[in-house]
């Protein structure tokens, strides 16, 4: 898809990796500052009075005041609209920021949204317990079955909601099958790319409205900020903008911009190692008699594997298994890895290792895990950037503890997990 209709500087460049580093840049007139410049203020001070009033009016260009927009922000937005292949975006203070900017926007009292059963917890919360307040009801779908999103469409249908792969257990959605459904319904559909980022997969290619992502995560890369960013045609993010973040304010700070702008330089090279070292780890654990079973999109027995160059370039970083062993086992092994971090969030430099049914999950309801899809002995990974041989060094002893512990029968640790 063509992003020519952006307004750069300079010829948009082509290639993604060269996108991530040039795309968006405003030329530095004053002093010619490789880095993109910090403008780290909440305001912005008007000639006069005429001025002023033409640019709240919309009849001049130009910066106001923060909440509206910022000339550091904007460079993120274009970069990752370009990076998408698409119009425009809006950058937000956080991941849930964009979820529900994006979702809020274009919602009302008395509309249905569809959304898949299992996405980031607090996503789901979001749709099940605060938009049944303001009487927007949802219908929660698994989207692997497309006979059931077919089933679920109403009359008051105004959205789909849906990530892919799915948080945290891998399941693949097929893009093009719900591009086409919203498009035939004339739904609007909306696709959290965090996992695999721009870089690995353009919704937008299969006609998906409105593309958001948790910037906490491969798009910033570091571990160091909270932000999120809704990209979609100029129109939407227009309406987004002078609605849902204008008035209910997750506006990103600059610096969190500023610091993303400088993480996206890497991320071509990043997501190449996070996805060869997810693979071998996947391979891994895949073969070690202390897993059942191992969900990663990169195994050829996966079932969204047949994905893979279709609508996804790689499998990306992150990968989830399940134990030959009890809950307790679980904790026991987590609490043996040494290089890995014991930490929630993923896309970092840092390998992290997590339980979504005690974390991430715990939004869920037990019920509701389990009509997820989401078991209590599923353990994740999201595979930094360290070199494998140290990641799969400290898997392996932190299994070979678990499983000596595993022959002392008269030891039952509790557990609450
Ligand atoms: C982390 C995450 C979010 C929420 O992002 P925050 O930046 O934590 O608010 C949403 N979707 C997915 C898939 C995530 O991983």
């Amino acid at each position: 898809m063509s992003s020519s209709s952006n307004q750069y500087p300079f010829q948009p460049p082509q290639h993604p990796e060269t996108q991530c580093i040039h795309a968006g840049k405003v030329k530095d007139a004053q002093y010619g500052a490789l880095a993109t410049p910090l403008y780290q203020t909440s305001t912005f001070v008007f000639d006069s009075a005429e001025q002023g009033a033409a640019r709240f009016a919309g009849e001049q260009p130009g910066y106001i005041y923060t909440r509206l927009g910022n000339p550091t922000t904007r460079e993120l937005e274009l970069k990752v609209a370009a990076l998408e292949g698409m119009a425009d975006a809006a950058a937000t203070a956080t991941g849930m920021g964009a979820v529900a900017a994006s979702t809020m926007a274009f919602l009302q009292q008395g509309d249905h949204l569809i959304a898949s059963k299992a996405i980031y917890g607090c996503s789901f919360a979001l749709f099940n317990h605060q938009f049944a307040r303001y009487g927007i009801e949802v219908s929660f779908v698994d989207m692997t079955d497309h006979q059931a999103v077919a089933a679920a469409l109403q009359p008051n249908t105004k959205m789909l909601f849906a990530e892919t792969p799915i948080n945290p257990n891998l399941v693949v959605l097929d893009l093009e099958f719900l591009g086409n459904f919203c498009k035939k319904h004339q739904i609007l559909s909306v696709i959290d790319n965090t996992f695999l980022t721009p870089l690995l997969q353009q919704p937008a290619r299969f006609g998906i409205d409105i593309v958001i992502h948790s910037a906490t995560k491969y798009l910033n890369g570091h571990g160091d900020v909270v932000a999120g960013i809704i990209v979609s045609d100029a129109d939407k993010i227009q309406t987004i903008k002078l609605t849902t973040l204008k008035d209910m304010g997750a506006t990103i700070s600059p610096h969190d911009a500023w610091l993303i702008i400088r993480g996206l330089k890497t991320l071509s090279v990043r997501m190449e190692r996070h996805c060869s070292n997810a693979q071998k780890v996947a391979e891994y654990l895949a073969e070690h008699p202390a897993i059942a079973k191992v969900f990663y999109p990169g195994l050829p027995d996966h079932p969204g594997h047949k994905f893979i160059g279709k609508q996804m370039a790689a499998a990306g970083g992150v990968l989830a298994f399940e134990l030959n062993g009890s809950l307790d086992d679980g904790r026991y092994f987590i609490n043996q890895c040494e290089l890995l971090s014991l930490a929630v969030s993923l896309g970092d430099a840092e390998s992290l290792i997590q339980h979504p049914a005690s974390m991430t999950h715990s939004p869920y309801t037990a019920e509701e895990r389990k009509m997820a899809g989401i078991s209590d002995g599923l353990i994740r990974i999201s595979v930094g950037l360290e070199h494998v041989v140290d990641i799969i060094n400290d898997l392996s002893q932190a299994l070979v503890k678990m499983q000596g512990q595993q022959k002392r029968p008269s030891e039952t640790l509790t557990c609450n997990l």
